[in-house]
């Protein structure tokens, strides 16, 4: 008797849990018939531009759609959407930043490692905006932010809260500082390991014809860098111009002049643009140093062009042009270790001394020699006048950090010893 309360109860318990024959055999064709639309639905269909541009083009009803940027703990950005009346925007006076009648918004910290799950509420702060070249028209904005603590302390990754005091300082904002950064970057298949145009586990031939190269032979990606170029306009991203680089599947392009604290906005989010526009395409931009460490294949750097008014002006009683250029690189040549301890990871695997760079354990520079730490262009040689390039910075540099350190090394009441010179012409040059 018991056992068959229980045989029974166990049918029953079972039965509620499998579907009535009639109806599974229903859902099986179903689910068989479906299976083709449902994955296109879900996977390839919303991938068409033409799908989304439909949508795209809708008007909102005065909301403006605001992406919230911010930097995370892996030196990648990370972003999140909301809606904010255009009255709101319309707060901003003429000439005044438009983030700053921006409200402040919180994310969660604890999802990326950039804050405790007990305490997981990072506050983001609106410091710059721009036109959003991914949802066009309508105004609405990309909004580059500075997290801080709810006790509103920076966070450690927030870097810029450092570099804008540092270019807010009286003496540093009257010296104008101008810089110019080229962002080096290698695009790479979604294996992660194989950069375009390479095959799956192989080499390609040797560089030599890809940089600045044509043709289907040498050029891997294009309309990645095209893409992007459009996006920064478009963001008003100061991008001065894009080329192929040495290694295959390799690009850069360059932001600036800019000055100030704008040299390490501009580039950050010019990298989140460069994520997007990847992610449109199925392919990852890399911007690590040294993608690939075995062969004779070239890093990939952020040379930062810098100059104050002074070394833009021809020198005049005492100061001022090639003398005030070399002053400031005898002090950045001071200061070699500590530039270097904040010039990016794994630079050591660039700084070897080959393929256009200097050794990382010794400070050079030298007129047109790009196998020096610090360039000085022919232009400026030959003018009095001008600026210097850093090439030591990595791809994966922190701009903010990098220029803020350049700002005050240079700036430094001091007269550092002469920094060794070299001025030969290298043998291949760019
Ligand atoms: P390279 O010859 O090293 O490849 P690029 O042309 O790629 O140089 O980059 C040079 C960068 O320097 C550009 O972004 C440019 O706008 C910037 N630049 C030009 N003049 C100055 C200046 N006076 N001060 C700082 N940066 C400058
Ligand atoms: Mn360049
Ligand atoms: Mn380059
Ligand atoms: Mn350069």
């Amino acid at each position: 008797m018991m056992y068959a309360v229980l045989s029974v109860s166990f049918v029953a318990g079972a039965a509620a849990f499998r579907m009535p024959a009639s109806s599974g055999r229903r859902m099986a064709a179903h689910v068989l018939k479906m299976e083709a639309p449902m994955e296109r639905v879900t996977g390839k269909a919303s991938f068409e531009p033409a799908v989304l541009d439909r949508y795209m083009s809708l008007p909102q009803n005065g909301m403006v759609q605001c992406e919230y940027v911010w930097i995370d703990a892996d030196g990648k950005t990370r972003s999140k959407t909301r809606s904010l009346p255009q009255s709101r925007i319309d707060r901003a006076k003429a000439g005044q930043e438009v983030a700053e009648v921006l409200p402040s918004w919180t994310f969660d910290g604890s999802s990326t490692g950039q804050a405790p799950g007990e305490d997981s509420e990072v506050y983001i702060k609106p410091v710059r905006t721009y036109p959003d070249p991914f949802r066009p028209g309508n105004g609405n904005l990309l909004v580059l932010c500075e997290t801080f603590t709810p006790e509103g302390q920076p966070l450690p990754t927030n870097t810029r809260n450092h570099a804008a005091k540092v270019f807010a300082d009286k003496e540093n904002f009257a010296a104008e500082p101008w810089f110019g950064l080229e962002q080096e970057y290698t695009l790479f298949n979604l294996d992660e390991v194989t950069p375009l145009g390479w095959p799956t586990g192989g080499y390609p031939k040797p560089q030599g014809p890809y940089y600045c190269g044509a043709g289907a032979d040498r050029i891997f990606g294009r309309a990645v860098p095209e893409a992007h170029y459009k996006a920064c306009l478009y963001a008003k991203i100061p991008i001065s111009g894009i080329n192929a680089e040495v290694m295959p599947g390799q690009w850069e392009y360059q932001v600036g002049p800019c000055v100030g604290i704008e040299g390490g906005d501009h580039v950050w989010m010019s990298r989140y643009l460069l994520d997007r526009v990847c992610e449109d395409f199925g392919v990852m931009a890399s911007i690590h140093p040294k993608p690939i460490t075995k062969g004779d294949w070239n890093g990939a750097g952020m040379h930062i062009n810098f100059s104050t008014k002074e070394m833009r002006e021809p020198e005049a009683n005492g100061k001022g042009g090639m003398k005030s250029i070399i002053e400031a690189i005898d002090r950045l040549g001071a200061r070699h270790k500590e530039h270097i301890a904040v010039y990016g990871e794994d630079n050591e695997l660039r700084l070897t001394g080959k393929h256009e760079t200097a050794s990382i354990n010794e400070f050079s520079y030298g007129v047109a020699n790009r196998g020096c730490s610090v360039r000085i262009g022919r232009d400026t040689a030959a003018a009095g006048f001008g600026y210097f390039e850093d090439r030591r910075p990595a791809s994966n540099v922190d701009p903010y950090v990098a220029t803020g350190k350049i700002m005050t090394t240079v700036m430094e009441k001091v007269k550092a010893p002469a920094a060794v010179r070299k001025d030969k012409e290298a043998a291949v040059v760019h």
